[in-house]
C-alpha cells in the first residue's frame, strides 16, 4: 500500500492499479494514508467506499454460505430423527427419502398409524389453474386413503384469495373418468355437479354434439367421410359420489390421463395420476404421513417498485403517481408514497393485497 502513493508524485491513479499488489507488506500505512487523503480526496473516498462495497458483498456470500450450509445440515438430522427406520450406513444411501421423511415430520406431527399391507402407492400431480402446462405440486398418496385428503393438501392462489376476501368455501370436485367426485363436507356445501349433471340430462342433443367433437375433435368430420359409419357417439354415463367416502382404491381411473379439480366456483386444474406401484420397506411405514409433498413448485414474488429490496405486500392499480400501472409496493413504500400524518393523500386509485404470483 505504502508505494500507492510514492512521496511527492503527483500521478496518483495508474500507480494505484500498478503497485497495489506487490507493495502490500508496507507498514507504514498510516503515514501514507495521510498523504495520499490531502493529495487526492477524492480518489481515496471513493477508493474507500468501493473497497467496502466490495467487503460487504464478500460478506453477504459468506451468510448465505453459511445458511445454506446449517439449512442442509437440519435437513439432514431432522431426517434421521424423524424418518421411518433408518440405520446409520443408510444415511447417505438413499438422500432422496431422506429428504421425503424431513417433509413427514413437519406434516405428521406425533400420529404413527401403520399402514395396511398390502397397499398401493400413487403418484398424484397437480396443475397450474392458468399455465395448464406448470406443474405446480406433487404428491404421493395411499390407495386407501380419501379424496379429500389430497383436496386438502392442494395449495392454490385462489383459495388464500377466498380466505382474504372471506369467501373461501370447500365446495369443490374431481371429475375422474365420468364420476365427479364432490366434496360436500362443509355445511353449506354446493354440489358443483348438479347443475352439469341437469344439463346432460335436459340437453341431450346439445350434449352429444359437444362430446362428439370433445372425443374426437377436428378429425371427427374426416373420419365420418372415410368410413362412412352412422355409429353414433355414446355420452358417457356421468355419476356423482361424496369425496369424503370415496377412497383411491374405489374409484376407476388411468395412468397418466388428464382428470380434472375444480374448486372456488370456477378455479380448474388439471390433475394426472402419474404412477401406482406398491408400497416398498423403505417408504415412509406412517400413514398419518400421507399424502406426502414431493414436489412444490417455487413460488414467485414480485419486489417493491420502489425500493427494489423488500417483497411487495401492496398492489395499485391507476395510482398517478406510482412509477407503473400496476404497481407493486412494500409495505414501507406504500405508506410514505400516500399517506402524510395518517391521512391519505389521494384516493383516485385501486389498492390490493399482493400475495404472489
Ligand atoms: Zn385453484
Ligand atoms: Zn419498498
Amino acid at each position: 500500500m505504502k508505494a500507492i502513493v510514492p512521496s511527492g508524485s503527483s500521478n496518483l491513479l495508474p500507480l494505484t492499479t500498478s503497485d497495489n499488489k506487490t507493495n502490500k507488506k508496507s507498514s507504514t500505512k498510516t503515514k501514507k494514508r495521510k498523504r495520499f487523503s490531502k493529495k487526492n480526496n477524492y480518489f481515496d473516498e471513493s477508493y474507500i467506499a468501493k473497497v467496502e462495497q466490495l467487503a460487504k458483498i464478500k460478506q453477504k456470500q459468506e451468510e448465505d454460505k453459511a445458511s445454506v450450509r446449517l439449512h442442509s445440515f437440519n435437513g439432514g438430522t431432522k431426517s434421521h430423527e424423524s424418518g421411518p427406520v433408518i440405520k446409520k450406513g443408510d444415511k447417505i444411501k438413499s438422500l432422496k427419502s431422506a429428504s421425503v421423511s424431513a417433509k413427514v415430520k413437519s406434516s405428521s406431527t406425533l400420529d404413527n398409524v401403520p399402514v395396511d399391507f398390502p397397499e398401493t402407492i400413487l403418484c398424484f400431480e397437480v396443475y397450474h389453474n392458468k399455465r395448464k402446462f406448470l406443474k405446480t405440486q406433487e404428491f404421493v398418496v395411499l390407495g386407501r386413503q380419501f379424496l379429500t385428503e389430497i383436496k386438502d393438501k392442494i395449495y392454490c392462489l385462489t383459495d388464500e384469495i377466498m380466505k382474504k376476501v372471506g369467501q373461501y368455501e370447500t365446495s369443490g370436485y374431481f371429475l375422474i373418468e365420468d364420476v365427479f367426485c364432490n366434496d360436500t363436507r362443509g355445511y353449506s356445501s354446493i354440489d358443483y355437479s348438479k347443475p352439469i349433471l341437469d344439463w346432460l340430462e335436459n340437453s341431450k342433443d346439445d350434449a352429444l354434439e359437444k362430446w362428439e367433437y370433445i372425443v374426437a375433435g377436428e378429425l371427427q368430420q374426416k373420419q365420418k367421410d372415410l368410413l362412412d359409419t352412422e355409429k353414433k357417439q355414446q355420452l358417457p354415463r356421468f355419476k356423482a359420489v361424496n369425496m369424503q367416502s370415496t377412497r383411491f382404491c374405489d374409484i376407476r381411473f388411468r395412468l397418466g390421463a388428464g382428470y380434472l379439480y375444480c374448486h372456488q366456483g370456477d378455479c380448474k386444474h388439471v390433475i394426472v395420476l402419474r404412477d401406482m406401484r406398491l408400497i416398498h420397506p423403505e417408504d415412509v411405514q406412517n400413514r398419518a404421513a400421507y399424502p406426502l409433498i414431493t414436489f412444490q413448485s417455487k413460488l414467485r414474488y414480485m419486489k417493491c417498485s420502489v425500493c427494489k429490496i423488500y417483497r411487495a405486500q401492496k398492489i395499485t392499480v391507476d395510482d398517478k403517481w406510482a412509477s407503473s400501472n400496476p404497481c407493486y409496493f412494500c409495505d414501507v413504500c406504500y405508506y410514505m408514497l400516500h399517506y402524510a400524518n395518517g391521512s391519505l393523500l389521494y384516493n383516485d386509485f385501486s389498492v390490493y393485497d399482493y400475495l404472489h404470483e
